[in-house]
């Protein structure tokens, strides 16, 4: 070997962007538009795959290998080691009865929080804690000395996937609909979630205090939403009821529990915990907190465990009341303490039986994810981004967006994606829980996008990296702001149009023929003002024929300037000459004028003149 040789460097079969960086001494943010250059868009923490690293080290004039072994992590774990499944069926034998699992939905306004607070004041017992009940998506009350966990889901209609995560953690949905207003598009919608997850319905008939309450209207209602209730031959229990003077809510709670009977909710208590989480978000000073409902198994304190796409081994462990607890068994809503990344809305959790059990498979999940996401970034990255601006057809907003909760993600993932026009590709291109990082800073910064903070903050070494390289961070805490705010940029980033101002209308009553000049149109102003400087556009059996600019313009009597309506005048136009009687003329001139985006609508403003 020569000592003018490519240096020879081993890369393995997928490695992290950070990790790349340091094998051929580059800094990560160097790294990470290297990338972007050879069209992969990556934050230093993604994982890529050998052949991509390989082009760059080529660039960087290595002589790149791929790695004999795997990274240790990437090791298999010992065969008596898998991944826990939720079907590893109990023997019946271990099976005891559970608490219902309920959850309201319907249209917005139509009482659902209204309800949860009713059935809250009225029948949760006050703890230890001091019954202070904290929002942990879930609480628990008791209806004659028996339990009933209820889901404490967003109603809005923006939240339609959390619902319909929510559909998936529950035995029993209840309907909610308003006496006064009947079934509504949501309320559809609901149900046809409630349908698709095979989930028991009931219908709550809420406000039946009002007036307008029209009982026989709304079961009309539901039989043609193929909502059948009892009363009519169907299935579906209906309770109406009074969030306000609490009329029914007994009989609603019965109901629910006479449901449940029919169901025989049952759960092996004894036997390491599984379940879903229902909402998960970042203290700042305790770290990750997670609300975990169990399925299956008692959850304790010092369990470790997989939860979605991370890990962790429990610290603290709190009830809905804020209460601590030591253990808790299937159908309890909790909040823990301890796990290690923020886990996202709906995804699964499985108590395992180490700590380092539960690293191994979290790592294991992970390259596999990365394996696969590497795969995929490389395809969307090259034909959407430089395809879309090498096009130039597509002006891009790519967006970071950091929330506090997960399930503000998704809403806020929709509203602003919507913000996309025939002009501006509106993209979020990473979205989490949790406070702006370096590493989305970076990605920000490689996607010549800006980064925003939902009720969160930024860590001081990504404020630092954002301000050395010019990234936008914007915070917001309301999201109409952070919508308007983007509408705003968007404009900002919406080119200018001509737009034609019509002046005057008039109809052509003679033609005259000017020798040297042609035929000349002698006609009368209908309305507006026509001056020489205006432009001209020629009607005739509603089409345009001819359009250009005012060669000259007479007015009869008077050698004026202007023509205004009533006036007979002669006009001729630039390059035609064709006038018959009872053409119609537009004269008009043109404006520059600016567009902004408002209300979802691309929308012109004058401004001056072209
Ligand atoms: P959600 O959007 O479904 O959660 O609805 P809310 O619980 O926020 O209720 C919407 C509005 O309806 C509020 O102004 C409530 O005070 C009112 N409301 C809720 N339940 C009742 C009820 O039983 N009777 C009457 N009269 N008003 C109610």
């Amino acid at each position: 070997m020569t000592t003018d040789a490519k240096r020879e460097l081993e890369i393995p079969r997928a490695l992290t962007v950070r990790e790349l960086a340091t094998l051929v001494e580059e800094t990560p943010v160097q790294m990470v538009k290297l990338l972007m250059s050879s069209g992969v868009m990556a934050d230093v923490n993604k994982t890529i795959d050998y052949e991509t690293a390989a082009i760059i080290a080529v660039d960087l004039g290595f002589d790149p290998q791929e790695a004999g072994e795997a990274p240790a992590e990437a090791k298999a774990p010992p065969p008596d080691e898998k991944l826990p499944a939720a079907t590893d069926a109990d023997d019946p034998s271990t099976l005891q009865p559970r608490p219902p699992v309920v959850a309201l939905l319907g249209h917005v306004d139509h009482g659902k929080t209204s309800l949860l607070d009713a059935i809250r004041e009225a029948n949760v017992v006050a703890t230890e804690a001091g019954g202070i009940t904290q929002h942990i998506g879930a609480y628990q009350a008791t209806v004659n000395d028996r339990l009933l966990t209820l889901l404490d889901t967003p109603g809005h209609e923006a939240f339609t996937q959390m619902r319909s995560r929510g559909a998936e953690a529950t035995d029993i949905a209840v309907l909610v609909i308003a006496a006064d207003d009947g079934v509504m598009p949501q309320t559809r919608e609901a149900a046809n979630h409630i349908r698709a997850a095979g989930v028991p319905l009931i219908v709550a008939l809420n406000k039946i205090d009002l007036e307008a309450a029209n009982l026989d209207r709304i079961k009309t209602q539901l039989t043609e939403a193929e909502i059948v209730i009892e009363e009519y031959g169907g299935d579906v229990p209906f309770a109406p009821v009074s969030a306000v003077t609490k009329e029914g809510l007994d009989g609603l709670l019965e109901t629910i529990l006479l449901v449940a009977d029919l169901q025989n909710l049952q759960a092996n208590p004894d036997r390491p915990a599984d379940g879903v989480v229902l909402e998960s978000g970042l203290d700042r000073r305790q770290g990750p907190r997670t609300t975990l409902l169990i399925k299956r198994g008692t959850l304790r304190v010092g369990d470790p465990l997989l939860v979605g796409e991370t890990w962790g081994r429990i610290r603290a462990m709190f009830d809905f009341s804020g209460g601590p607890l030591k253990e808790a068994t299937p159908s309890v809503p909790v909040a823990v303490l301890g796990i290690q990344g923020v886990a996202a809305a709906g995804q699964p959790f499985h108590v395992v039986e180490s700590d380092r059990a539960a690293r191994r498979l979290y790592e294991r999940a992970k390259r596999q994810r990365e394996d696969e996401q590497a795969k995929l970034e490389r395809a969307v990255s090259l034909d959407t981004l430089f395809g879309e601006i090498s096009r130039g057809d597509v002006q891009e907003l790519n967006l970071v967006l950091k929330a506090d909760v997960d399930g503000s993600i998704e809403p806020l993932r929709q509203s602003l994606e919507q913000l996309t026009n025939e002009e501006v590709h509106v993209k979020v291109i990473h979205a989490a829980a949790g406070a702006v990082s370096e590493s989305d800073v970076t990605l920000a910064l490689a996607a010549r996008g800006m980064a925003l903070a939902f009720n969160v903050g930024t860590e001081p070494g990504a404020q630092k990296l954002a301000a050395a390289e010019g990234v936008e961070i914007r915070r917001y805490d309301v999201i109409y702001e952070l919508i308007e705010q983007i509408e705003a940029a968007i404009s900002g980033m919406l080119e200018p149009v001509n737009v034609d101002v019509v002046n005057a209308h008039a109809e052509v009553l003679q033609v005259f023929s000017i020798r040297r000049i042609g035929n000349v149109a002698g006609a009368r102003c209908d309305d507006g003002t026509i001056d020489s400087g205006l432009s001209l556009r020629v009607h005739r059996g509603g089409e345009e024929i001819a359009s250009g600019q005012i060669r000259s313009l007479r007015r009869f009597q008077a050698d004026a300037r202007e023509v205004q309506a009533g006036q007979e005048f002669g006009v001729a136009l630039t390059g035609f000459d064709d006038f018959q009687t009872g053409d119609q003329l537009e004269f008009f001139h043109t404006e520059r004028q600016s567009r902004i985006l408002k209300d979802g609508r691309v929308q012109v403003v004058p401004s001056q003149s072209a």
